[in-house]
């Protein structure tokens, strides 16, 4: 087994790239280390990586095809987590291009070099934003999810038709993972806990979106992690008709699955807040703001179909979660 991760700079990525090596799992993974944030926390993650003789680090940009290409055709990859995106719902308000860029022509790019060097899986990164304005509680993956808020949630959604398209065409097994606010120790510094935590240690006054009426089901990254890791078939699966000719279609489809990885225990933003203030023992003065476009009043996974494939679900509650997130903030920003 090689596995290719994408976006191994990244929070998300770093930690699964580690715990595959930490497995002893042989990972080449990949990023542009672009800066929508801090340069230098994603180098000191690549750092931690630097130690295990089973990985190798190649700096490259998903939306160059031939890049991805070569980059297929020279590694001989078994299995891809593909976690390499341009995220943030709010940014892609600004700035539209960078997540066509990465999220729509670095995704296909993946695809077609999973298709040309039959690839065994294909683990890939959506989110619980495809759910837009669903109102049904908590989140099922059979729920209507045909009008996302944003057009960050918009690429999302666009990669889990692209990959059933895959799945169905050319027999590649897909899984896409809706992922529910991932918190923890080298988190996002564009995220809300380390926004909070920041406003917290240097008292300064924080904003809080919707008046405080916003829940979310914050989910600790070893439990994502723990997800995925369980998601990687061990054994090739048997898929009929697989096929990689041009064109072919395939009746007997391969497993195309999409899953919820989520906490589903959602905890309003004010209860959030307060558990990090408990944690830094401290607190900050709180200013209500309206709804930002593209945002969401509130997310809440059902884990039952991620508990059915893999008899897991997340277990890290808000209070452990945070107190270990705190912990790490607190070193990292001293
Ligand atoms: P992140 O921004 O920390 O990591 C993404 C990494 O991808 C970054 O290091 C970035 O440099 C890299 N990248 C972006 N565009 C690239 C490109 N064109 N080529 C190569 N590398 C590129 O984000 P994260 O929180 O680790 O998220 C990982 C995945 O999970 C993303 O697909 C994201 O959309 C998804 N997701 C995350 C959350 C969350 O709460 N963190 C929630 C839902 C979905």
């Amino acid at each position: 087994m090689k596995v290719l991760v994408t976006g191994s700079a990244g929070f998300i990525g770093f930690h699964v790239t580690k715990r595959l090596l930490d497995e002893g799992i042989e990972v080449v993974s990949v990023d542009n280390i672009n800066d929508y944030y801090d340069i230098k926390l994603k180098e000191s993650r690549l750092k931690q990586l630097e130690p295990y003789p089973a990985h190798k680090f190649i700096e490259l940009d998903l939306a160059d095809r031939d890049g991805v290409a070569n980059l297929f055709e020279q590694e001989k990859i078994t299995h891809v987590i593909h976690l390499a995106a341009q995220a943030g719902v709010r940014y892609s308000i600004e700035n539209p291009h960078a997540y066509v860029d990465s999220n729509l022509i670095g995704h296909v790019n993946i695809l077609e070099g999973c298709r040309h060097n039959k690839i065994e899986h294909l683990i890939y990164a959506s989110s619980s934003s495809v759910y837009g304005l669903n109102k049904k509680m908590p989140f099922s993956e059979t729920d209507s999810v045909d009008h996302p808020v944003s057009l960050y949630a918009a690429t999302k959604k666009a990669n889990e038709l692209l990959s059933h398209t895959y799945s169905h065409l050319y027999g590649l097994p897909t899984t896409g993972l809706r992922f529910f606010t991932v918190y923890g120790p080298w988190g996002r510094p564009d995220m809300s806990p380390i926004l909070f935590a920041t406003a917290i240690k240097n008292q300064q006054p924080l904003k809080v979106f919707n008046h405080g009426n916003m829940s979310r089901d914050f989910t600790y990254i070893d439990d994502i992690v723990e997800g995925i890791f369980r998601l990687i078939p061990k054994q090739p699966e048997q898929v009929d008709g697989w096929s990689v000719e041009e064109g072919k279609s395939n009746e007997s489809s391969a497993p195309y699955r999409v899953y919820n990885i989520g906490c589903g225990k959602p905890v309003k933003l004010l209860k959030f807040i307060e558990c990090i203030e408990h944690s830094m023992g401290g607190t900050t003065e709180k200013i209500y703001m309206d709804m930002q476009p593209g945002d969401v009043e509130a997310t809440w996974a059902n884990t039952n179909n991620l508990f059915d494939a893999v008899d897991y679900t997340p277990k890290v509650d808000v209070e452990a979660g945070v107190k270990r997130f705190s912990e790490w903030f607190n070193d990292y920003y001293r």
